[in-house]
């Protein structure tokens, strides 16, 4: 029996901080059905009517109250940084420096993270992988290349 039920991926709300699991409506492209990299879906919150961002399935939301860590979760959603798996290209000269041949290597990555907890940390991490972010998309917009 084929399983027809949506799959259901992870929104935040930054403004009331709330976690929703809502099925995407982003096309069911094969490519665009798994993981990242994909857009970040931008959709009204049910709750606030303030906008609930696409979080990667890693997303472990902290305590309402805790304002604090909702600002560092703010600054990387904002960023394009979803808590999601995002690559980087790993240069060869660090691959060699790693102490592994590269005379048979075309290119390598990395999986970024672990995803920063505080301020500080969160800026710096955005600093440095910001290149890397994901585009937007909301309902009705065209969706962007990736
Ligand atoms: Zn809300």
């Amino acid at each position: 029996m084929v399983n027809t039920a949506p799959q259901l991926a992870k929104f935040a709300c930054l403004d009331c901080r709330t976690v929703m699991k809502r099925a995407p409506l982003l096309p069911t492209h094969p490519a665009m059905r798994r993981a990242a990299p994909r857009p970040i879906e931008v959709r009204p919150c049910p709750s606030c009517g303030g906008e609930s961002y696409w979080v990667g399935s890693n997303f472990r939301a902290p305590p309402k109250h805790d304002r604090k860590a909702w600002d560092v979760v703010a600054l990387l959603v904002r960023a394009g940084l979803p808590y999601c798996k995002v690559q980087a290209p790993l240069p060869l000269p660090e691959l060699a420096a790693m102490g592994i041949p590269t005379t048979k290597v075309l290119g390598a990555s990395y999986t970024i993270g672990p995803w920063p907890t505080t301020m500080a940390a969160a800026q710096a991490f955005v600093a440095r992988y910001g290149g890397l972010s994901l585009p937007f998309w909301r309902p009705g917009e065209p969706v962007p290349p990736l």
